[in-house]
């Protein structure tokens, strides 16, 4: 991609309410665009992190058997008054009416709904288990929709429901979602941590969070500090359960209080084993051989659109976005400091042409700008291997290349460049 093609609206002064970090470097690098009070746009270099992301989740999904749907963004009031979530579920929910005056609302999330998908279709034990994920805007009216899209209202989300005969299966599938998970960050590159999640109002559910450690962060979480170095791929859901780690304090008031440290965090997923409490309330059952059972239920979200600004929270510096191989929306940034000159001209347009051919994301700066411009918008929108062609390729044919994370540079001769890259890139 040429920077003189691509929409990169990059901003010197952010609004004066714009207070966390993630949210100004997103402003400022031209990634989202806020259209109202916590409601989004996101421009070309925002949407290609998000679609990353976004396809990662999907091929772990769908390589793990889980159906991918699309339901839709508004909802009948019907179905969240047979669970009796309609009066309950507050201000939050978005409440609208039809031109026939029908009640309807834009969905804060899909049980009700998967449910009602389930009891039209699941009719006997022998189609279950049955796993759906779907990837779509929630709204929720929050209370205080604030640092940009981390905690909007308009949000995007990965939500996955699951069916199981019984409780035994239904812990079964919980322990395929828990790892599909720490798969899915690590291939994001995203350090999360597993906490067992207060249980809410019906006690016994089984509910754990992932977490990403940040001093800025909304949450609070309580870990021993060993399991920062444990792998828990290999765990039984038995183990999952001993782990020292909670999102409320109410477990170290009981039990811990000494050996338990409390981080400041930011939740990225949430998963819950509810059991029967939506198959009872939609009378949702299916034949078996002892007659009628009702589907043991649990859902799997990850906050797809807080995902970014999660990550720039934990990767930033002074000048902008620190971004990683896996989420950056392009993996090398080539500057060229002297666009009109002929010569470094042509030995950049035939760079940038090879780099592609080569499976290379890039992006070539090739704008009349500035040095200092083109320097300092490649800091801010953060790729993380920059090469850069100016005056020392006009005298001696010599490029440098700069990693964004520590700024450690190389010179090359510019003839090594393609030949080597991979080498120098794991090199610095
Ligand atoms: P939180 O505690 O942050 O309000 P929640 O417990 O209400 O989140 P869930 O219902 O578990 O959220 O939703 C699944 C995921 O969606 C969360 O783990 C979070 O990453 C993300 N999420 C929730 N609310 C928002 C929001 N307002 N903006 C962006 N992402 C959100
Ligand atoms: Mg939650």
């Amino acid at each position: 991609m040429k920077f003189s093609n691509f929409f990169i609206p990059t901003l010197k002064e952010v609004p004066s309410d714009v207070k966390m970090k993630s949210h100004n470097l997103m402003i400022r690098s031209g990634m989202i665009r806020q259209e109202t009070t916590g409601i989004y746009s996101w421009l070309p270099l925002g949407y290609r992190v998000l679609s990353k992301i976004i396809t990662v989740i999907e091929e772990i999904h769908k390589k793990n058997g889980v159906n991918q749907i699309l339901m839709p963004t508004i909802q009948s009031a019907d179905i969240w008054k047979e669970s009796d979530r309609y009066e309950t579920y507050g201000k939050e929910m978005l409440r609208i009416n039809d031109r026939n005056n029908k009640d309807l609302l834009y969905g804060p999330t899909n049980e009700e709904m998967i449910t009602t998908i389930g009891r039209q279709y699941i009719k006997s034990y022998k189609n279950l288990p049955r796993k759906f994920f779907h990837i779509q805007s929630k709204f929720r009216d929050e209370i205080r929709p604030r640092f940009g899209v981390m905690r909007a209202r308009e949000f995007l989300m990965k939500d996955a429901y699951s069916f199981d005969i019984n409780e035994e299966n239904g812990e079964k599938t919980y322990l395929e979602f828990f790892m599909l998970y720490l798969k899915i960050f690590e291939k994001l590159n995203i350090p999360v941590i597993p906490v067992r999640a207060p249980s809410g109002e019906i006690g016994g559910n089984l509910s754990h969070e992932f977490h990403l450690i940040v001093e800025s962060g909304e949450s609070e979480i309580y870990i021993n500090d060993k399991i920062l170095d444990l792998n828990f791929n290999k765990f039984t859901l038995q183990e999952i359960l001993k782990l020292e780690s909670y999102t409320d304090d109410f477990y170290t008031k009981n039990n811990f209080e000494k050996k338990l440290k409390k981080y400041r965090s930011i939740e990225l997923g949430h998963i819950f084993l509810f059991g029967t409490k939506y198959s009872r309330s939609f009378n949702f059952h299916v034949d078996s051989d002892n007659g009628k059972i009702q589907p043991f239920m649990g859902s799997y979200g990850i906050g797809v659109s807080r995902i970014p600004a999660a990550f720039i929270e934990y990767s930033n510096d002074e000048n902008g976005i620190k971004w990683s191989k896996s989420l950056s929306p392009f993996s090398i940034q080539l500057i060229n400091l002297l666009s009109e000159d002929e010569e470094t001209k042509l030995f950049c347009d035939k760079n940038y042409e090879k780099l592609i051919k080569n499976g290379f994301d890039v992006i070539y700066d090739d704008r009349l700008e500035r040095p200092g411009k083109k320097f300092s918008d490649a800091d801010l929108i953060g790729t993380p291997i920059q090469i850069i062609c100016g005056n020392a390729y006009k005298k001696e044919k010599k490029i440098s290349v700069v990693k964004r994370s520590d700024k450690n540079e190389i010179t090359i001769d510019a003839l090594e460049l393609m030949p080597e890259l991979n080498k120098i890139i794991s090199k610095i």
